[in-house]
C-alpha cells in the first residue's frame, strides 16, 4: 500500500470513531481530500485507495492538475478564495465551491456555469469566529446572502463552510463549531434547506464531527505536510 492509502484508511477510521462517539451514522460525514500543492500522482494514489472527492485552493494549479486526471471520475471542490477574474475557470471546471461569500461572485459563477453541466453546488463561507482572516460573511449576514443565492438559476445552495482560526484546545474548537451548527439549523428552520456543513480539517476533525459537520476537509493527515505553494510536493 502507498503511504497515501495507509493515511486515508487511518483518517476514515478516525472519522468512523468520531461518528460513533457522537452517535451519528458512519455515512453522515463525507471526506473531502484536500490536494492543494500535491501533484496529480498523489491524487491518483488517493483515487486508487477509494477517494473520489478532492478539494483545491488555487484555481490555476487545480485546473492544470485536472487536465492530467480527466480519465478519472473525480469530484472537484473549490475551497479557496475566488476572485472575479477566476470565476469563469471555477464555473467551468469545478463541481462545488465552498467559499462563496459575495453576491457578485455568485452571480458571475451562475452566469458562467456551462449550460450542459449540472448546477454548481455552493456553500456560503461564514466567518464564525470573526477571525483575522477577512474571508467569509459574518453570521448576521448569512440569511440575506442565502436568500439571494437561491434565486440564481445555475447554482444550487447546499450549505455553509467554516474555516476558523486554530483553537487552543478541543473545547474552544467545539464552541466555534457549535455556533456554525446553530446557524445551519437556524437557516433550515427559516425554510432555507441546507444539507451540507463543511467544517473540520486535520487538526479539528473530531470536534467538528461532534458538532454536526457533514463534510470534513482533510489535507495534511492524508497527503503529509505541504511544501510551499507552487512547488511540486508529490508524496505518492
Ligand atoms: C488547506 C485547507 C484544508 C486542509 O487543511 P489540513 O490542515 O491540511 O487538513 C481545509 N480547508 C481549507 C479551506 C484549506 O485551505
Amino acid at each position: 500500500m502507498t503511504t497515501i492509502a495507509t493515511h486515508l484508511q487511518q483518517v476514515q477510521a478516525q472519522l468512523q470513531r468520531a461518528c460513533a462517539s457522537a452517535q451519528r451514522p458512519a455515512q453522515a460525514v463525507q471526506l473531502l481530500a484536500v490536494s492543494k500543492t500535491q501533484g496529480a500522482d498523489a491524487v491518483r494514489a488517493a483515487y486508487a485507495a477509494g477517494q473520489t472527492r478532492f478539494g483545491e485552493n488555487y484555481i490555476q494549479e487545480a485546473v492544470e492538475k485536472m487536465a492530467l486526471l480527466t480519465d478519472l471520475p473525480l469530484e472537484w471542490h473549490c475551497i479557496g478564495p475566488v476572485q472575479s477574474n477566476k470565476t469563469r475557470l471555477v464555473a467551468q471546471y469545478f463541481d462545488w465551491v465552498h467559499s462563496v461569500d459575495r453576491l457578485k461572485i455568485a452571480q458571475r459563477l451562475s452566469e458562467q456555469r456551462p449550460r450542459d453541466k449540472a448546477p454548481l453546488q455552493v456553500c456560503i463561507q461564514v466567518n464564525v469566529d470573526a477571525s483575522a482572516s477577512k474571508a467569509g460573511v459574518l453570521p448576521g449576514e448569512v440569511v440575506e446572502l442565502a436568500r439571494q443565492l437561491v434565486q440564481l438559476p445555475h447554482l444550487r445552495l447546499r450549505g455553509l463552510m467554516t474555516l476558523p482560526a486554530p483553537a487552543p484546545n478541543a473545547a474552544a474548537a467545539q464552541a466555534v463549531h457549535r455556533q456554525a451548527r446553530e446557524l445551519f439549523d437556524a437557516l433550515n428552520a427559516q425554510g432555507i434547506a441546507l444539507d451540507t456543513l463543511s467544517m473540520g480539517m486535520s487538526a479539528d476533525l473530531d470536534a467538528a464531527v461532534a458538532c454536526g459537520s457533514t463534510m470534513v476537509r482533510v489535507g495534511t493527515a492524508i497527503f503529509g505536510a505541504r511544501a510551499a505553494k507552487g512547488t511540486v510536493a508529490d508524496q505518492a
